[in-house]
């Protein structure tokens, strides 16, 4: 509702914008000591195998849990500390906890678990980044195939030419990257062609109404046979329903995530998680008597 006051000038503020910048600069403000003071973790999702039904790999997701605000969406504010510049600091946080806690997952019966990690446009910007993430997988002595670093199409807007070495170097190390909410960006087929990408990500959007709307189902189709084609391997998101599921296996997607096999959960809760389904396959494996 911006508007000329009596004066001829603009308002470019309505009380509402106001409010929403003054909550965005107290969060950022926060969000400066939101390390140090523990205030956030990692949960994390599993992506199941749709051939053997065990977890392939897990996601980490942020959270953070604001004394007066309490949880905040890494939706809000992630965005926020891309613009303020922290995102480098969280996002070397995120990468060294979630490689800690592969270590210790790997340790305890669980050797081939993969961990995937989300990266900011801003990190993969980072001429650095390639030997910081080698210097972490030396240090909790994992082998680069382990980490899957989920990138969103915005990585290549900016600086497509940037983006494509710094995917060039990252696969030559053995690192694996995935196109996350894949066919929701800007990019285009050619740049696609041009990414080492190793996984595609179908975004929850073209999943959610796969059971009632047939140009979902003929999107989905296509992304994972062009996928096929491409030698890239496919993971649906936002899985809710057993219908979503069916759809995706019998269409050779190769994994999915979603509500219906978890919600992202503390590490705790993850690793009973894992175990019970292992413990499942291995039943359902078992000759009957
Ligand atoms: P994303 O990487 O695409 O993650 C998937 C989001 O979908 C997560 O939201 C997850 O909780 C949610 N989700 C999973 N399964 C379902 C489902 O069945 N139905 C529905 N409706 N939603 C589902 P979350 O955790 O709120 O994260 C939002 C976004 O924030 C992520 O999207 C990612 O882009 C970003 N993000 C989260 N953690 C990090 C991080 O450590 N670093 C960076 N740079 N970004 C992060
Ligand atoms: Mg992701
Ligand atoms: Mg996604
Ligand atoms: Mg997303």
């Amino acid at each position: 509702r911006a508007k000329l006051d009596g004066r001829n000038t603009f308002r470019f503020f309505t009380p509402e914008m106001q409010a929403q910048s003054a909550r965005a600069l107290a969060l950022e403000n926060s969000l400066r000591r939101a390390l140090e003071r523990e205030q956030l973790t990692l949960h994390y999702q599993p992506q199941i195998d749709l051939e053997t039904g065990l977890v392939q790999s897990v996601e980490a997701l942020l959270r953070w849990h604001h004394p007066h605000w309490g949880q905040v969406s890494p939706a809000e504010f992630i965005p926020i500390a891309e613009d303020s510049g922290q995102i480098l600091q969280i996002g070397d946080w995120v990468l060294r906890t979630a490689l800690a806690q592969l270590r210790a997952w790997r340790d305890s019966g669980m050797p081939h678990l993969t961990m995937a990690v989300n990266l900011s446009a801003i990190q993969f910007r980072e001429p650095h980044l390639p030997e910081r993430i080698a210097q972490l997988l030396s240090e909790f002595d994992l082998p680069p195939d382990a980490l899957e670093l989920e990138l969103t199409e915005g990585v290549a807007v900016s600086d497509p030419h940037t983006a494509v070495t710094t995917m060039d170097q990252l696969h030559a190390r053995g690192v694996r990257m995935s196109m996350d909410d894949f066919g929701t960006g800007y990019s285009s087929l050619s740049q696609l062609k041009r990414f080492r990408i190793f996984k595609l990500k179908i975004d929850q959007s073209f999943v959610r109404d796969l059971g009632q709307d047939a140009n979902d189902r003929a999107i989905v189709s296509a992304i994972i046979r062009m996928a096929q084609a491409l030698g890239m391997r496919t993971t649906a998101e936002g899985v809710e329903t057993g219908e979503q599921l069916h759809f995706l296996r019998n269409e050779g997607c190769h994994s999915a995530q979603g509500y219906h096999f978890s919600t992202p959960l503390p590490a705790e809760a993850m690793e009973r998680f894992m175990r019970q389904r292992a413990a499942e396959a291995t039943t359902e494996l078992e000759p009957a008597h």
